[in-house]
């Protein structure tokens, strides 16, 4: 059976922090979706869902093991839906843990066919998030250092 595993998360933006989590863990399955929640209480308006989508799929454009793809409602039914047997989430903190933690057991029990894989961030990257990236943009700042370079904002 194929392994496939989906790398959830808003991407908003992609940074080098999900680049990392998706080079360290793809040679441990056959094709990784990733895939970008559509959740409207967490939604901000700085990047649109197509602009998300276009810059992963513009990133990964060469790389027939990763898709790129966009969803709404639990995670679990979409997997489900995808054929995915394995979520990956990166850990960057105990306060990661904590909340991956919760939202990893519950989904078990949703389904216990899916299993959440854990990739440690790497030293490199550890410091770089979205929120952190939207804020260093929305002020006029230079966030190159923490996105990949085809992320044209
Ligand atoms: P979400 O809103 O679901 O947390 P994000 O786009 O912020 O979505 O993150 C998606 C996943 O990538 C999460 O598992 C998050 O912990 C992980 N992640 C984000 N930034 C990093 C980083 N710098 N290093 C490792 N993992 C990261």
């Amino acid at each position: 059976m194929k392994k496939i595993a989906v790398f959830p998360g808003s991407f908003s933006p992609f940074t080098l922090g999900h680049k990392s989590i998706i080079e360290r863990s793809i040679h441990l399955f056959d094709q990784i979706i990733i895939s970008i929640g559509i959740n409207s209480e967490k939604e901000n308006n700085l990047f649109s869902i197509e602009d998300r989508k276009r810059w992963i799929q513009n990133i990964y454009a060469k790389d027939h093991q990763i898709d790129v793809q966009t969803y709404q409602g639990l995670t679990v039914d979409y997997c489900k839906k995808v054929g995915a047997q394995y979520i990956i989430r990166g850990l960057r903190s105990s306060n990661d843990f904590r909340y991956e933690r919760d939202i990893s057991q519950m989904n078990r029990i949703l389904n216990k066919n899916i299993d959440t894989i854990f990739i440690i961030a790497s030293p490199e990257t550890s410091h770089i998030s979205s929120s952190l990236v939207r804020d260093i943009i929305k002020n006029g700042g230079d966030a190159s250092d923490f996105i990949p370079k085809q992320i044209t904002l």
